[in-house]
């Protein structure tokens, strides 16, 4: 029998299956109540159990697929039913975020058609985890950047960046803190600079 660390500390592992192709861990949730999402109130009362199938990472090269034991429960306070919330897949989901993550990270070294090779993965599966990891990514980045922005003063920094040789000139607009492109223009004329500008609340102390 394989003995490999988890690393999911949510789950308590209750069975392991091996196949010739991959391998079957039995999960269930350790915790024992659940917060109720409609009211928020506390339930240990299970209204039923079901299984839930989702493929997670490689153990010598084989593919682990965790069947979740899973419950719903009934809330005490507002009678709704709902299902156990998991850190390690989201509701819908038929990957661990950590699968998910490093599908996306192995595509970023090469394509999607390889990956899609290398593991045996339906394309259109890598291709839309890896579109939806980048686009939880990009909104991760973009409420970052205007948490930052809202609680710190702005050092702004606009450069003309010659996009040809020798031809045309791009205004762009850095938060120099961050580091962040904040908006680029395709002239160096005062107005376009001003367009740039007019996008944020910005008092310009202009020397020249
Ligand atoms: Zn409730």
């Amino acid at each position: 029998m394989f003995s490999v660390l988890l690393e999911l500390p949510e789950f308590k592992v209750v069975k392991r299956e091996i196949f010739d192709t991959h391998y079957f861990v039995h999960v269930e949730k350790k915790e024992r109540k659940e917060r109720c999402v409609y009211c928020g109130f506390h339930s240990s009362s299970v209204h039923d159990r079901r299984t839930r199938k989702v493929r997670d990472l490689f153990v010598l090269n084989k593919p682990i697929f965790l069947i979740i034991h899973m419950k719903r429960y009934r809330c005490q306070n507002c009678k709704e039913v709902f299902s156990s919330f998991f850190e390690s897949v989201g509701s819908h989901q038929h990957y661990t975020h950590r699968f998910r993550q490093f599908i996306y990270e192995q595509v970023l070294g090469t394509t999607i058609q390889d990956i899609s090779r290398k593991y045996k993965i339906a394309y259109s599966t890598v291709e839309r985890i890896f579109y939806s990891v980048a686009h939880e990514k990009a909104k991760e980045q973009e409420a970052f950047i205007h948490e930052r922005q809202k609680d710190h003063e702005i050092t702004l920094s606009l450069d003309e960046v010659a996009v040809r040789k020798g031809h045309t000139y791009e205004t762009v607009l850095y938060d120099a803190d961050l580091g962040v492109v904040m908006g680029m223009h395709q002239n160096r004329h005062c107005a376009s600079t001003m367009e740039l500008l007019s996008v944020k609340n910005v008092v310009i102390d202009t020397h020249s």
